[in-house]
């Protein structure tokens, strides 16, 4: 029987029917839906991720449409624009799936508390994390500051509960005249870039939405699992699993991430320890509201990180002359997204190499990821970086050419996003600048012209790093 009040049920980072606990309990309450979206300045503010949610929009709103509804789009503040909407549809309740990001906790908090004014309940859900943050904890009850043991305990917690179907049965509310159908947005959200259009290869690379997320999930368990563990680091073997996009716009969840591995009777370990990382970042975020700023060691902010305009662009551009931080910097403005083995690669190269604070290396990719994740990115970062917890130490850092010749032995990731350097062979790609000019030149490469001479001495630039890191410790 289908009630007659509605229940908005009001979409973030959850642009699925399936596993969707707030759209769930909304339909099976028998009360008609009005789905909302709310696009304001906060969500998604990189250039790459607004350009995905362009898509996850239109990708939801099909969905709905497949079962008689829509997605409607607001623009504006949802803390304003939720209660004016629950006044004039007469809505029952509000559901809604958390989010852990400090801005959107205060938002949610304060929200519920006009709700509950006006006499609307407002109903939070969990779905984007395996387990709430709060719920893993050490035995004395404060949170985890190291990896491993998080994980174990959160193991131990465990598993969610199972993955939700896709609702069916739905009824769908009609939009109330009084809120205004013109306040709705249409088609046009004002998401895509346009002059320029950069975003090229992200059409070609990616189809947002649900249907794009599950078919992904079942050829990486299918195909690519088994050999997760020793592919998972070799950047042109596209081992891993590439939901990280999916995974952030909650086109799918982590519990239907496990569930498909464990029911796939395959050793997933690893694979759901880096499901596990993604955990481990939240419940970093969830105390560590600063993440992206501050340092978590604060020994840090005495470091004398250096002011190096043109060595940010040449690293921004893929222009470094080192060819595997190159083409991981050109895979990434290129598609929106970078394998993770070179992500610690750039990472390790921005912050040791260039010595440049590891916050331009995190807004850099905040606006050119389509994954970027306000908790994964700055916690890697500062992983990358030595600046957080259970990190890897400053005086560790890596040789991009030793990475290079053990991780892409042949080139082929390099000759794939380096395209000056393809007919460069295994021998000579790693490092050009050692090469013999004239076997580099029978490859039609001169160094300095057709690509470019390293911007720094490795030695000379590890050495920087490190008398920068010892003058710390003294301090
Ligand atoms: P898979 O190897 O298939 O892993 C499965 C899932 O586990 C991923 O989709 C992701 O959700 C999670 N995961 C894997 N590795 C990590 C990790 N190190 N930290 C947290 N979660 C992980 N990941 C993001 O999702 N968003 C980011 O903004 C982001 N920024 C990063 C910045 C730096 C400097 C580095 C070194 C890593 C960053 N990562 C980020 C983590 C990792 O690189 C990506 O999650 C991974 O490359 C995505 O590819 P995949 O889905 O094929 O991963």
């Amino acid at each position: 029987m289908t009630r007659s009040y509605p229940i908005i049920v009001w979409f973030r980072e959850d642009f699925r029917l399936s596993d969707n606990a707030a759209l769930s309990a909304a339909v099976e309450k028998g009360h008609p839906v009005l789905c909302v979206f709310v696009l304001d300045a906060a969500a998604f503010p990189g250039g790459a991720a607004r350009w995905w949610l362009d898509g996850a929009l239109r990708a939801l709103d099909a969905a709905l449409r497949t079962h008689g509804g829509a997605l409607h789009v607001l623009r504006g503040s949802a803390a304003r624009l939720i209660p004016e909407l629950a006044q004039c549809s007469g809505a029952a309740a509000v559901h809604w799936n958390r989010r852990y990001d400090p801005g959107g906790r205060a938002v949610d908090a304060s929200l519920k508390g006009t709700l509950r004014q006006m006499g609307v309940a407002g109903h939070s859900f969990a779905g984007a994390l395996l387990h709430e943050p709060w719920t893993v904890r050490t035995r004395t009850g404060t949170p985890f500051q190291m990896f491993t043991p998080f994980w174990r305990a959160a193991c131990a917690v465990g598993g969610p509960r199972p993955p939700l179907p896709a609702p069916s049965g739905f009824s769908f509310a009609e939009w109330p005249e009084s809120f205004g159908e013109n306040r709705v947005v249409a088609a046009g959200f004002g998401l895509l870039p346009v002059a320029p259009d950069w975003a090229a290869g992200l059409r070609e690379e990616w189809t947002p939405g649900e249907t794009a997320a599950q078919d992904g999930l079942t050829r990486f368990v299918t195909e690519d699992l088994a050999a997760y563990g020793r592919a998972r680091d070799i950047p042109a073997a596209e081992g891993t699993s590439r939901l990280s996009p999916y995974l952030r716009f909650g086109h799918i969840t982590p519990a239907q991430v496990r569930q498909a591995v464990l029911e796939s009777g395959q050793e997933g370990t690893k694979f759901l320890a880096e499901i596990g990382w993604r955990e481990f970042a939240w419940s970093l975020l969830f105390e560590h509201e600063d993440l992206t700023r501050r340092n978590l060691r604060s020994a840090f902010d005495a470091l004398p990180w250096r002011t190096d305009p043109a060595g940010l662009r040449a690293w921004q551009a893929g222009r470094t002359g080192y060819p595997l931080v190159d083409a991981g910097m050109r895979q990434l403005w290129r598609t929106g997204w970078m394998h993770n083995r070179v992500r610690m690669v750039v990472a390790s190269f921005l912050v040791k190499h260039l010595l440049i604070d590891w916050r331009q290396g995190e807004a850099w990719f905040a606006d050119t990821l389509v994954d970027h994740d306000p908790a994964s990115n700055p916690m890697n970062w500062q992983w990358n970086a030595g600046t957080g917890v259970d990190a890897a130490p400053f005086f560790r850092i890596m040789n991009p050419l030793l990475q290079s010749e053990k991780f892409d032995p042949e080139g082929d990731y390099i000759r794939r996003w380096v395209p000056e350097l393809a007919d460069v062979p295994a021998g000579m790609i790693h490092a050009p600048w050692a090469a013999d000019a004239g076997a580099l030149g029978a490859c039609g490469v001169v160094l300095g012209r057709d690509y470019p001479a390293p911007i720094v001495d490795h030695r000379q630039a590890r050495a920087r790093a490190l008398a920068a890191w010892t003058a710390l410790r003294k301090e």
